[in-house]
């Protein structure tokens, strides 16, 4: 029977793998956790990355799309294109249970509250079973990722984000390298791309993620995990 992640686990797979080509990597968090992993994507401005190499190795591994019920249809559309062009055979449409705000208004009260009924809990129930979870963020995104691991351990799984260590540049030119689709918002001034009413259009100068929460003191929306498996409100 296999063990579930620990410390050593994560910290044995940086040791060999924490500078090793993104790809290598990847690979090796699906052969060790096979059946038992899943990678995370928003379908933003940068996911097409992430999902495509993971289309090369084992386009059957589960990816859940964390559907808010308040996304952008744009996103909506492009989580079908890519699911089509990658040829992506598993992708699990994530939705909240609304019986607390049917009427969609709580973004505008409380919007952490907001976050951890539509994102948190939705994503916390459909990660169960799952010992590795794969996620595309990097380490340049915010200033809490700017120390983050390609291997981390929360208290329940193993997060493997092979991007950790790439730039901005290496990201644009893989869309560029494999001819991939851009989210289609991009291109009208959102560089991150999260849920409609709390992204805005970011000006030239500003930092990529001005435009999500603007006018709130947060980064995150609070879906990744603390060692001690309590919610990062500023990290992830
Ligand atoms: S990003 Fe905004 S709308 Fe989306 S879940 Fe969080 S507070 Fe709600």
């Amino acid at each position: 029977m296999q063990q579930p992640p620990d410390d050593i686990t994560a910290l044995r797979l940086n040791a060999r793998f924490g500078n090793a080509p993104a790809m290598a990597a990847l690979a090796v968090a699906l052969d060790r956790y096979e059946g038992r992993i899943a990678l995370v994507s928003s379908f933003g401005a940068e996911a097409a990355v992430l999902l495509h190499m993971l289309s090369r190795i084992d386009p059957g591994v589960p990816v859940l799309m964390l559907d808010t019920l308040l996304l952008f249809p744009e996103t909506l559309e492009y989580q079908q294109r890519l699911t089509a062009q990658f040829g992506l055979r598993d992708v699990r449409r994530i939705t909240p249970d609304e019986t607390d705000d049917p009427e969609r208004s709580l973004h505008r009260r409380d919007s952490a509250a907001c976050c951890a009924l539509r994102k948190v809990a939705p994503l916390e129930a459909a990660l169960r079973g799952f010992e590795a979870v794969i996620t595309g963020r990097k380490r340049f995104q915010t200033g809490a990722r700017a120390r983050m691991e390609r291997f981390e351990l929360d208290a329940r799984r193993l997060k493997v984000n092979p991007l950790a260590d790439w730039t901005p540049h290496q990201i644009s030119a893989y869309f560029d390298a494999h001819d991939l689709p851009r989210h289609p918002l991009v291109a009208r001034g959102y560089p991150s791309i999260g849920c409609a009413p709390c992204t805005s259009r970011v000006q030239a100068g500003e930092d990529q993620r001005a435009g999500r929460w603007r006018g709130e003191d947060r980064q995150e929306c609070g879906i990744h995990f603390g060692k001690d498996g309590r919610i990062e409100r500023k990290a992830g």
